[in-house]
């Protein structure tokens, strides 16, 4: 028999959401009638946009022609789409060739992790998106927590982290909502230099700042093209959480210690690993970054801005004006307590806190991703919840 993968050990027996699901059911059990508004999950709920469809049609309708089929694609992804996120998203401050088209963030942070290898020291924030611990945990490496508090503004004190080989750093912050400013990412870019590390920066929900002042992406700062890594998402910006496309930046400055390009190796790794993305997904993305309207932030933005409107006339309620998430303080119980509560009261399903790291004990994550009916429904329940 083969020996189980012993890191498999280190992990907690259940994915976050699993865990949700079981709790719910007993619920549901006892009270079948009840009609339950997730508002757990971040998934996108909206349909497509017309116009990327049509991209998606055009680019099927090709593939059953003798002219316009294609097999394999370019291992970093289609040229005209790496242009166009060098252009439209990045503006200048990278070029098409540091661009590589992946099928989401989460399979790159999993396939940086192989990059960096096992046996580093990975520091991430303290909430966390739940797959930047795991696939730590994975790669038998060592775990920095960087507490993320209301008391340090949501940004980890970086005088109290030690060194370490990687930061995992998201923002728009998932759980707590909270953008780094540019002053904070100087600060981040200063500590990975001062200790030889590498920033992977998350950008997944960027598409949902609305302040200009507030940095979109970590090359908006000087000196991050020495140290950080980019990953970025469709999922969120136009609803392609099932579609699955995403890019990941490795600038050509950034180096290894012993002067190898991260790029080259980046290039090898994505060309073992994987054969791209899918080439439908892709025209679908060349689509959504033409001239036409197709971000959906907007629409979960009011849907934030309805739930918080609620939240806060009772409770200490973070995020949601950049961000589709909101980060709710209900002191003085766990975060699993409220999770039950809101459940029992309000019928809705939330996600605790504490599920993001310790740091996240005595919050609850609201998601404003949802159909405008059910959050408006949520926002009255909400106004009875009694904790
Ligand atoms: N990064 C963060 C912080 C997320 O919250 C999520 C999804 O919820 C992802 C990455 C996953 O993005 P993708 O759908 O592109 O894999």
């Amino acid at each position: 028999m083969v020996t189980r993968n012993k890191n498999f050990t280190r992990l907690n027996s259940g994915y976050l959401f699993s865990e949700i699901q079981k709790r719910k059911q007993p619920f549901q059990k006892e009270n079948p009638d009840a009609k339950l508004i997730s508002l757990d999950i971040g998934d996108t709920t909206e349909p497509i946009s017309e116009h990327i469809i049509n991209g998606f049609k055009t680019a099927s309708v090709k593939l059953g022609t003798a002219e316009g089929y294609l097999g394999y694609g370019h291992p970093q992804g289609d040229p005209i789409l790496r242009q166009r996120i060098a252009d439209k998203i990045y503006k200048g401050f990278i070029q098409p060739e540091e661009v590589f088209i992946s099928d989401g963030a989460k399979c790159d942070i999993g396939r940086l992790q192989m990059l960096f290898g096992p046996d580093r020291t990975i520091a991430i924030q303290d909430p966390a998106y739940p797959a930047y611990l795991d696939t730590t945990l994975l790669m038998n490496s060592n775990l920095v927590y960087m507490p993320c508090l209301s008391e340090n503004d949501f940004f980890p004190d970086l005088e109290k982290t030690p060194p370490c080989d990687v930061i995992l750093f998201c923002s728009p912050h998932n759980p707590t909502a909270t953008v780094a400013t540019k002053e904070q990412l100087q600060k981040l870019i200063e500590f990975a230099k001062a200790n030889s590390s590498i920033i992977v920066f998350d950008s997944a929900y960027a598409a949902f700042i609305r302040d200009p002042q507030l940095p979109k992406s970590i090359y908006e700062i000087e000196g991050a093209r020495e140290v950080a890594i980019e990953i970025g998402s469709f999922s969120k910006s136009v609803g392609f959480t099932g579609v699955r496309l995403g890019w990941s930046i490795v600038p050509e400055e950034l180096l290894f210690e012993d002067g190898t390009p991260v790029k080259q190796d980046w290039y090898r790794l994505i060309s073992t690993f994987f054969n791209g993305a899918s080439n439908i997904a892709q025209m679908g993305g060349i689509s959504a970054l033409d001239d036409a309207d197709v971000n959906a932030t907007t629409f979960y933005l009011e849907n934030a801005r309805i739930l918080k409107q609620t939240l806060d006339q009772k409770y200490t309620t973070y995020g949601g004006d950049h961000s589709p998430y909101l980060w709710v303080h209900f002191p003085n119980r766990s975060s699993w307590d409220s999770f039950e509560e809101i459940l029992s009261q309000a019928h809705i399903i939330t996600t605790p806190g504490s599920g993001f790291g310790p740091s996240g004990e005595g919050f609850i994550r609201f998601s404003a991703f949802g159909n405008r009916e059910k959050i408006e429904e949520a926002a009255r329940r909400l106004t009875k919840l009694s904790l």
